[in-house]
């Protein structure tokens, strides 16, 4: 079913009834050609803004800085001819992690050049291309449903890849204070390991890191009785922490893991037990788990392990809570689009790194479903012609179908 893509092999392909629309290739290409790294770039919104205010959207360029971190651009556009209560929204960010050395690159990677059907660049995989792919599936789904009974909007920020703290979680407060309704989100993130139409995510992991510094006693190797060492007490600790299964998983997540990240110690002499050890950990925990509680479980096994004489500081961040997009309506509607225009069937999965559904889950009911991730933040990243047109159809029937 509806597997008849225009599938050019590459942009000089003549195809008149092709380019009468917001091409989603040509689209990919405009954006990518701005090397939009996080922070400020006006340039790669306006591009973006040009476009949807010629479809009718309503658009905000939104600065904010502040909070400890640097100044950002993001764009919020709606268009919602009836004042509806539902609105679809698309989230996305323009900026892209650095390209590393040039050189290294087969292609350009601000060059968006079509190469056996696959369009290279830095961003074409995160996420530039999915962008271009909703711009162009509203433009197709607008030509014959001007009026449509919900609202389209979409949330773009050019800061996610960095700090991501003046980007989509200040513009949702903004939203949300200037009375904008989003009822429902996708997340063009890419989701799939390997080809496009595998794998949604519904969900992501929370994320805490953690450092810890035992404290003991200095003194010489020979007299062990005389000091205390604290990389013993810290590798004790760290074993049971590791040992300690979190636990087994549940139907839409992996078991919650910790991963020890660094072990040091200033090592003043083979002879000489150090004063103090530091280590540092991170968990990926499951919605079995919040942050608290893991915290909490650390906290004890720290008070417990580490005795008389010694002491410990632990200091911890959290980069996101986990959660579960409850698969009642969008999800269902994303996966019977994508069966429409691929033939598969793809997988509920909440794996992965964190990503901005975890502010906009409070919000909205959100579901990301991007291309391919293989590529992303590689060097010469690249995403399949095939596969772009695949999502912007995609995209469009989740359109249709909404
Ligand atoms: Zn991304």
């Amino acid at each position: 079913m509806g597997s008849g893509t225009l599938a050019p092999q590459a942009s000089t392909v003549p195809d008149p009834f092709f380019n009468m629309k917001l091409d989603s290739v040509k689209l990919s290409q405009d954006l990518i050609r701005i090397a939009s790294y996080s922070g400020v770039n006006l340039e790669v919104l306006d591009s973006l803004g040009t476009h949807l205010k010629n479809l009718g959207f309503d658009c905000d360029f939104l600065e904010f800085d502040g909070s400890n971190s640097y100044q950002v651009n993001n764009l919020h556009a709606v268009l919602n001819p009836k004042n509806c209560a539902r609105a679809l929204y698309f989230a996305g960010h323009t900026d892209v992690v650095r390209e590393g050395e040039r050189s290294a690159w087969t292609h350009d990677p601000f060059a968006a050049e079509i190469f056996d059907g696959k369009l290279f660049g830095r961003g074409a995989a995160d996420m530039k291309c999915a962008i271009a792919c909703f711009v162009s599936a509203v433009a197709e789904f607008l030509e014959k449903n001007p009026n449509p009974d919900f609202g389209i909007g979409f949330l773009i920020t050019n800061d996610e890849e960095a700090d991501g703290v003046n980007g989509t979680k200040k513009v949702l407060e903004w939203m949300q204070k200037s009375g904008k309704k989003i009822s429902h989100c996708l997340v063009g993130e890419p989701t799939n390991p390997q080809r496009f139409g595998e794998m949604i995510k519904v969900g992501r992991r929370g994320s805490i890191g953690f450092k810890l510094k035992i404290t003991g006693k200095q003194g010489h190797v020979a007299y062990p009785e005389n000091a205390l060492n604290p990389i013993t007490i810290l590798l004790n600790l760290l074993k049971i922490l590791k040992d300690h299964k979190l636990d087994e998983g549940t139907s839409f997540f992996d078991p919650s893991n910790l991963e020890i990240t660094a072990i040091t110690s200033q090592n003043l002499g083979a002879n000489v037990i150090p004063n103090a050890a530091e280590a540092e950990f991170n968990v990926r925990f499951n919605d079995t788990h919040s942050s608290k509680s893991i915290i909490e479980l650390v906290e004890y096994v720290c008070k417990k392990t580490v005795g008389l004489g010694a002491k410990y500081e632990l200091a911890y961040k959290t980069s996101g809570e986990s959660f579960l997009s409850d698969p009642k309506f969008l999800a269902p509607l994303v996966v019977a689009s994508v069966e429409k225009v691929t033939g598969k069937k793809p997988v509920l999965s909440t794996s992965g790194g964190t990503s901005d559904a975890r502010f906009i889950k409070d919000y909205a009911e959100v579901v990301e479903i991007g291309l391919v991730n293989k590529t992303a933040h590689r060097i010469d990243e690249f995403s399949e012609i095939l596969e772009i047109e695949q999502l912007q159809k995609t995209y469009l029937e989740i359109l249709r179908s909404f």
